[in-house]
């Protein structure tokens, strides 16, 4: 039995929609994981978790007294569907979705469109 996998338009623009199909429901592709809240870019720092990545978010915050920015970095676990390539280094944008797991509440979409 072959059901065929339709990969969904998650109506997100700027990032390449994987070749492949997969089986996984936690793919907001071809699963049923709706992304919804916020849209992220980071780096792929590791993916040595089961179907999990570590993205790196860097980002600038205005510090008034100041009047400079400072640089700060978060770390976010993300899914990984099956059907991204992605690796260690990679540049690549996640999206918020409902909470996966304890700490896993994004979703890693592709690579952003360059
Ligand atoms: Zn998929």
């Amino acid at each position: 039995m072959s059901k065929a996998v339709r990969t969904r338009n998650i109506g997100i623009p700027g990032i390449k929609p994987p070749e492949r199909t997969c089986e996984d429901p936690r793919c907001p592709y071809h699963g049923t994981l709706s992304v919804r809240g916020k849209i992220l870019e980071g780096t792929v720092v590791s993916t040595k978790m089961k179907s999990t990545a570590t993205i790196l978010h860097e980002y600038i915050v205005y510090v008034k007294k100041y009047e400079r920015y400072e640089r700060r970095r978060r770390k976010i676990h993300a899914h990984l569907p099956s059907c991204l390539d992605v690796k260690v280094g990679d540049k690549v944008v996640i999206g918020e979705c409902r909470p996966l797991a304890k700490t896993v509440s994004f979703v890693v979409l592709g690579k952003p469109i360059s």
